[in-house]
């Protein structure tokens, strides 16, 4: 396996790369944001992340508690990953799989959230 992978947003503009082997499986939630948007999620600390290009295209999104700040691109759109904090205050990053072209989706083991209820 490799031990790191890497994604972007649609136009490209947004590049990242998470130090961690591709993840086999997927968090699927039902809430209000993430039904519309269709996420496939994972989590990783955020050390294990790196934003590779397109600081300047990133919007902030934030909504309920404001705790999560969804990152999305301003030229096409896509959300490709969101910077939040664990219960401890460490820094976390969910990322958005199906924006991880090497990743085979359909592959995936899907963890259903019920988020809508949380
Ligand atoms: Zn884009």
């Amino acid at each position: 396996m490799p031990m790191s992978f890497e994604g972007s947003c649609h136009c490209g503009a947004v590049q990242f790369k998470v130090n961690a082997e591709p993840p086999a499986a997927a968090i699927s939630c039902n809430c209000s944001h993430c039904r519309r948007k269709g996420f496939l999620l994972s989590f990783f600390p955020a050390e294990q992340f790196t934003l590779t290009q397109g600081e300047e295209a990133l919007r902030s999104y934030k909504f309920n508690t404001h705790k999560i700040a969804h990152r999305f691109c301003q030229i096409c759109g896509t959300e490709p990953f969101a910077y939040g904090a664990n219960p401890d205050g460490s820094e976390v990053r969910a990322i958005n799989l199906r924006c991880v072209p090497a990743i085979d989706l359909d592959a995936l083991e899907l963890q259903h959230y019920d988020g809508a209820k949380a």
